[in-house]
């Protein structure tokens, strides 16, 4: 039978820890995480997502920032404000929603986020520090990825693996993580010849594409584990929407050992991870360690 990996469980059990050792770095070294969020602009879906983080930030005990900046913000104001972030001692992860308005250089400002606070991990140090296998901060959705691969899998090693999408912020870190565990990777893209060939040979397959319902169950080698990262809002017959991944769940299912759904499966860890990214930094930057 298929084991449908429940994210919305794993990532609420998660932030539970995530409380816990809040409250124990509280108490033991009066230190409490901060988090702040940048947001430019007025985009609806952004808007959501930072609300949900300032939320969550706040039931796992951590302090929000939250700073919300017009959309005519000049990138010189912008930055000036990162360096306060970055010199505040209260704040030890810093995190700019992105898509940032079309006159503000992306790049420039994920790496004027101190790497130490950049719990998104984007900035060009933890990139580099992930590609050669080095302990930095890691990309939100590849680890809350990664943590239900592990818990459900167990050791990788020597397994295949295949991650279609090659973006910086899932594709690629996520292809990083698993070569760590020893996997053996195939990184699949808009130009791989023979998709669902490659996909079939796959132990492990992650589909980060953006592209709804594209892998179907007959790409699916049986009994492999599918990680399920796209989000993609479609219109029913009735004009309703509803979200539906890059894999085509039906028929993915009736092939697969184990299957993220979307929604409920990867969404929800994302959120998790940054809070654990952020506590995980709050005792970096104060020397002491991470509460067992
Ligand atoms: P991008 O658009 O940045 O990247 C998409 C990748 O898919 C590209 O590498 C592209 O290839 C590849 N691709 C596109 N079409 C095809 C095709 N027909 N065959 C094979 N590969 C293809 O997307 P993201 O990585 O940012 O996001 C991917 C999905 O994950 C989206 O649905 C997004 O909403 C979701 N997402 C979910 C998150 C969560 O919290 N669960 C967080 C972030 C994203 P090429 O490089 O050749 O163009």
């Amino acid at each position: 039978m298929t084991t449908i990996i429940d994210g919305k469980a794993f990532s609420a059990n998660l932030r539970g820890e995530i409380a816990r050792k809040v409250a124990l770095v509280k108490e033991n070294h009066s230190i409490t995480p901060g988090l702040a969020v940048v947001l430019v602009g007025e985009d609806p879906a952004s808007q959501v997502y930072v609300r949900s983080k300032g939320k969550q930030t706040q039931e796992a005990g951590m302090n929000s920032y939250e700073h919300k900046l017009d959309a005519s913000t000049s990138q010189q104001d912008l930055l000036k404000l990162i360096d306060q972030l970055n010199n505040d001692p209260d704040v030890h992860g810093i995190l700019v929603q992105l898509p940032l308005p079309d006159h503000i250089d992306e790049e420039a400002v994920i790496n004027s986020v101190s790497a130490d606070k950049d719990v998104d991990g984007f900035h060009l140090s933890n990139v580099g520090r992930l590609s050669i296998g080095a302990e930095g901060i890691v990309p939100c959705t590849p680890l809350g990825s990664m943590m239900m691969l592990k818990d459900h899998l167990g050791d990788l090693s020597g397994m295949k693996a295949i991650v279609v999408g090659r973006s910086n912020i899932v594709g690629k870190p996520m292809a990083a993580l698993l070569l760590k565990e020893s996997c053996t990777v195939t990184i699949a893209h808009s130009r791989t010849r023979d998709l669902p060939g490659e996909c079939r040979q796959a132990d492990i397959l992650v589909a980060a594409v953006g592209r709804p319902e594209m892998v179907k169950g007959d790409w699916i080698k049986p009994g492999a584990t599918v990680i399920d990262v796209g989000i993609n809002r479609i219109e029913n017959e009735d004009g309703t929407t509803r979200l539906v991944g890059d894999v085509e769940f039906e028929s993915a299912a009736e092939v697969a050992a184990a299957i993220t759904p979307v929604p409920g499966g990867v969404g929800p860890m994302t959120i998790a991870c940054l809070l654990h990214n952020t506590l995980q930094q709050a005792c970096r930057l104060n020397g002491v360690d991470v509460p067992e």
